[in-house]
Parts: structure tokens; sequence; C-alpha cells
């Protein structure tokens, strides 16, 4: 059976895997580019982007993403669905398995598998998920229209999902653990001067309460152990992202958190030939423009390996 072979193998359709495969198949790479599970990366769970350049007036998530992805297709990239469930990093070309299945080899490999959703962890948070708890307030804040919602979490998600819950919802009420938000100065600022959006500094989730309907409420304690039920139909929760990384912990290193760790100044892992960009290997800026930056110079970087090796 002759296995698929590609030179260069991208993983992930977020601004850094789609960046990346504009400049791999401008450069006659013919690179080859796995969705994964969430097609077109967290930006498609975002409202609208107003800081990415170009687009003075704002442009959605979702169509962001699309217009990264026909751009990457018109130069050739192929673009398919599954996602990397293994690779055999000793050997070259590297081996690699899609959805436990399709064998496929790659000279080089672009991860830019981004990150997920956090979640606190608590019972009744699973148990209600999908009847009221989401990670995700512009995928889900459609169906609480009107209604009293929760939002926890203190940095800049946070605050976008409460602001813009607010414009949608009656009351959001924001839990921080912290006696402060951890927000940038802009979004504190918006958050506090949101007239039906009340923070609760210095509260911790105990408990989401509901019956067979759903969420009806969130029991939060503060800081002088009072507790307090908030009356809510929608339980949001934005309290950071994990990384990606699953498939390849077991052959590239990795900082605490379980972002890739790359040489610095370079998206090069500690594997000549594979490749870190965008939020996978980035626990601090975390912005579209940022990964689409280091999924341009992922491709440029295995350009300039696969020269050399050939
Ligand atoms: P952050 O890690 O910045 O913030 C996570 C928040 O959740 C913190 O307030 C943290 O509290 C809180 N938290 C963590 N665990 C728990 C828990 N178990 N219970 C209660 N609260 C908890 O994550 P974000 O997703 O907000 O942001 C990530 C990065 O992306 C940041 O660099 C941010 O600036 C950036 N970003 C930028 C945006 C923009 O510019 N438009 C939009 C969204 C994100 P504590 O403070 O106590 O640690």
């Amino acid at each position: 059976m002759n296995t698929e072979h590609t030179s260069c193998l991208i993983i992930g359709s977020g601004p850094a895997g789609y960046t990346a495969a504009i400049y791999a198949a401008r450069a006659n790479l013919q690179p080859i580019l796995y969705e994964g599970i969430e097609p077109g990366g967290q930006l498609t769970t975002t409202t609208r982007i107003e800081n990415f350049p170009g687009f003075p007036a704002g442009i959605e998530g979702n169509e962001l993403m699309e217009r990264m992805k026909q751009q990457a297709e018109h130069f050739g990239t192929q673009v398919r669905f599954g996602t990397i469930t293994a690779v055999e990093s000793k050997q070259r070309p590297f081996q690699v398995t899609v959805d436990g299945n399709h064998l496929l080899t790659a000279d080089t490999l672009i991860i830019a598998t981004g990150a997920t959703a956090k979640y606190l962890g608590l019972e009744s948070e699973s148990q209600f998920k999908g009847m009221g708890v989401s990670a995700c307030a512009t995928c889900d804040g459609f169906f609480y229209r009107n209604q009293v919602v929760a939002v926890v979490g203190g940095g800049d998600t946070a605050c976008e999902e409460a602001t813009y819950l607010a414009s949608i919802c009656k009351t959001v009420h924001l839990i921080v653990r912290k006696p402060h938000l951890r927000a940038s100065k802009a979004m504190q600022k918006r958050v506090l001067s949101t007239p039906n959006l009340e923070v609760h500094f210095e509260s911790v989730t105990q408990e989401i309460v509901g019956d067979a309907s759903g969420v009806t409420g969130v029991r939060i304690r503060n800081e002088q152990g009072l507790e307090e039920t908030l009356a809510i139909t929608g339980f949001f929760v934005a309290i950071g992202h994990r990384p990606n990384t699953a498939a390849f912990a077991d052959f590239l290193e990795l900082n605490e958190e379980g972002y890739i760790r790359t040489s610095p100044g370079s998206t090069r892992t500690n594997i000549p030939g594979i490749f870190a960009a965008g939020d996978v290997q980035d626990p601090h800026v975390r912005q579209a423009i940022t990964a689409a930056g280091s999924g341009c110079a992922a491709a440029l970087e295995c350009e300039r390996y696969l020269l050399n090796l050939h």
C-alpha cells in the first residue's frame, strides 16, 4: 500500500495554521492542512474582531477565518477535515496518523493546534454542560436573550464575554475571585461602566444549581464566607485555556502549563523539522495577529529547513 506523502503538514486551522498554509503554498511546498476538532479555531467562537489590522470597521470571527481558508486554498493548500491522533517522530519522514486510521508521511510538521477553554471542575458544572453551562458566550449567548446570566473569570475573555452578554441579556453577574480584574484597563473600564453588568469581587463559585429544565442559579461565597445564590439561567466559564498538545506531549518539550517550547525568536521545537505556531506555543499574548505572524515564521523556517534537507 502506498502511503501518502507531503513535504509540509500543517495541523490546525486558526490564524496560525492558515497563515502558515498561505506562505507554505506560495513557496510551492504543496501543504496539506488538517482542520482539527474546531475548524477555524477560537476566532469562530468570538464576536466581532476589532483589533485585526486592515478591518477598520471590525470583522466577524467566522468571516475572517473563512477568508483565511479561501486564501490558503487559492494558493493550493489541501484543507481537510480530520485530527492528528499520533506522530512517529523518531523516523524520517515523520509518520502521522489521522483520526486513528489514515496514515501519511511528512518531511515537516507545523503544529498550530491552539488552545481550548478550561472549566472550573465542579461536578454540578459538568452536570449542566449544554443545559445552561457554556464556555462560549458568543456561541450560546443568543439562547439567553433578555435573561439573567453569570460569567466567571476576571481576564480579557471574561470581560469581553460579559459585555457582549450584557448587550443581549437582562442582567449579567461577573464572578471574580480576586479583588480586582486582570483584564486590560480599557476592558475594565467597559465592564465597570456597563449598567446591567454587576461585578462580584472576591467571590468563588461553589455550585451551579438547577433542575431538569437546566440551570436556575449559582451559589457563590465571598471573602467573608457569606454565601448567596444568584438566580440565573446561563453560566459562562471564561477562566482561560489549555493548549492542545496531547498528541505531541510524548516527544515535544512543553512548559509547565503544557505549551510547546520553541527556541527564542523562532518557531523551532526540540525536534528538527517540527515547528509550532500560534496559541499552542504562546501562553502570553495569544492574539489572532501574533498567531498569524508566528504561522508565517513557521512556514519560512520550514522552507529553509527543507532547502537544507534536500
Ligand atoms: P487569563 O488567563 O488572562 O484570565 C483568566 C481569568 O480567570 C483570571 O481572572 C483568573 O483569575 C480566572 N480564573 C482562573 N481559574 C479560575 C478558577 N478556577 N476560578 C475562578 N476564576 C479563575 O485568560 P483569558 O482567557 O481571559 O485571556 C488569555 C489571554 O488572551 C490574555 O493575555 C488576554 O489579554 C488575551 N485576550 C485578549 C483579548 C483582546 O485583546 N481582545 C480578548 C481575550 C483574551 P486570577 O486573576 O485570580 O488568576
